[in-house]
């Protein structure tokens, strides 16, 4: 799960991290509060799951009070890019001499931790990775060494501080524990991403993170107290989840069951290229019981009419005969009618047909393979919205 900034920097806070002085805010109102209890100027910045806010005009710098609340008014109506924004952090603003960029994620090539630092930061990172591939400073980390103190030492001299300039020798000192820190928090609160961008030298010497965006493994939350999961949008999300099921609501036609987010990600591409739109995403995950696939079935049915349901389970852990049994519990529990098309393969896949067919449930139709699948729940989606549009004028 991403963290919105504020949350990242009150983790960046406990982990000893330079962060400047801020409030949350929920309203213009609460703002200029906020900004009462800070040193003018501040910055107004809003809270959205989504870089590239400066761009969008969601940061603004703010002088005065007034400032702050019509600031504030402005970026709580925005939406950046498909984000509403909801809340604002509103910081004390410092004076910038220089922006750079520092992370550690999880690199799926090396198969562990990567850091990466750039002297030159606050700018895309992707483009100034194409543009100029030697400015970045890339360390792969030993998941089970750690940072070492010469990969540290790498990152100070890559930034090559001006012993002249802004905090002189003090400057790198401070880089360098903020590289220890960011690897520590990484760690200790199961982060796959942690980046800062812009880490800053501010024009009195100080080394600040201005940004944050830090992303927890979904897997650790049971062992991480201080990150709250999001809370689900709606009931239907609710119920899914607490079934044990990853729901997404998507806004095409077809909903989408199977085992495993793979499966269920390549399944919503077929669809696509074939000329559908999924409408929600279901993972009922490994080894599922037949409890998860009714929940899954119910978690669709729950929310907007659907064309069809796509399920496609290729079993290794989980028995196609357990998926099978919650299909036809969900199916004849909600009394639906949506077209369901059904393929099964790997473990007990031949049981799996047999109870449905034994059900032999009117609305459902068994596919031999993941293309025909995709086929017909598109062709039945397509037929049903033709027959919807069809059926307007003169028809009756
Ligand atoms: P992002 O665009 O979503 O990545 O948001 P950031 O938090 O990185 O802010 C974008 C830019 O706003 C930064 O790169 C800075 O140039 C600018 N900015 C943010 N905070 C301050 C501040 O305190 N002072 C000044 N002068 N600029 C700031
Ligand atoms: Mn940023």
């Amino acid at each position: 799960m991403d963290l919105l900034e504020h949350q990242g920097k009150a983790l960046f806070a406990g982990a000893g991290l330079p962060v400047l002085p801020s409030r949350l805010a929920f309203s213009p109102a609460e703002a200029r509060a906020a900004a009462g209890e800070l040193r003018l100027p501040v910055v107004v910045k809003a809270q959205v799951k989504t870089g590239g806010r400066g761009k969008a005009g969601g940061i603004r710098v703010c002088a005065t009070e007034g400032e702050v609340a019509a600031a504030a008014a402005d970026i709580l109506g925005m939406t950046i890019r498909g984000h509403g924004v909801e809340s604002l952090l509103v910081e004390q603003a410092v004076e910038i001499a220089r922006e750079m960029y520092l992370a550690i994620s999880v690199s799926r090539e090396l198969r562990g931790p990567l850091l990466i630092f750039a002297r030159e930061g606050g700018v895309d990172i992707e483009e100034l990775a194409q543009r100029e591939p030697g400015a970045l400073v890339r360390r792969p980390i030993d998941a089970l060494l750690g940072l070492l103190e010469y990969q540290v030492r790498d990152v100070v001299d890559a930034a090559a501080f001006d012993p002249e300039g802004p905090g002189g020798a003090e400057a790198g000192r401070a880089l360098a524990a903020v590289a220890r820190a960011l690897w520590k928090l990484y760690q200790d609160h199961d982060a796959t991403l942690v980046e800062v961008n812009p880490l800053v030298l501010t024009t009195g010497g100080e080394v600040v993170c201005l940004d944050s965006k830090v992303t927890v493994d979904d897997n650790a939350f049971y062992r991480q107290p201080d990150v709250t999961p999001d809370e689900p949008a709606d009931e239907r999300e609710a119920k899914a989840r607490e079934a044990g099921l990853a729901f997404v609501p998507l806004d095409g036609d077809i909903g989408v069951v199977g085992n495993g987010a793979g499966l269920v990600m390549s399944t919503i591409d077929q669809i696509a290229t074939a000329g559908g739109r999924a409408a929600d995403f279901c993972d009922i995950g490994g080894g599922a019981r037949s409890e998860v696939a009714t929940a899954a079935l119910e978690a669709i049915f729950a929310g907007p009419p659907v064309g069809a349901v796509l399920v496609n389970i290729f079993g290794g852990i989980t028995r196609c005969e357990e998926v099978a049994q919650g299909l036809v519990e969900a199916i004849t529990r909600a009394k639906v009618s949506a077209p369901v098309v059904v393929r099964l393969d790997g473990n007990a896949a031949e049981e799996g047909h047999a109870v449905l067919r034994t059900a032999d449930l009117p609305n459902v139709t068994l596919a031999l393979d993941p293309e025909e699948a995709v086929r017909l729940a598109v062709d039945i989606a397509h037929e049903r919205a033709g027959g919807v549009a069809a059926g307007a004028p003169g028809e009756s």
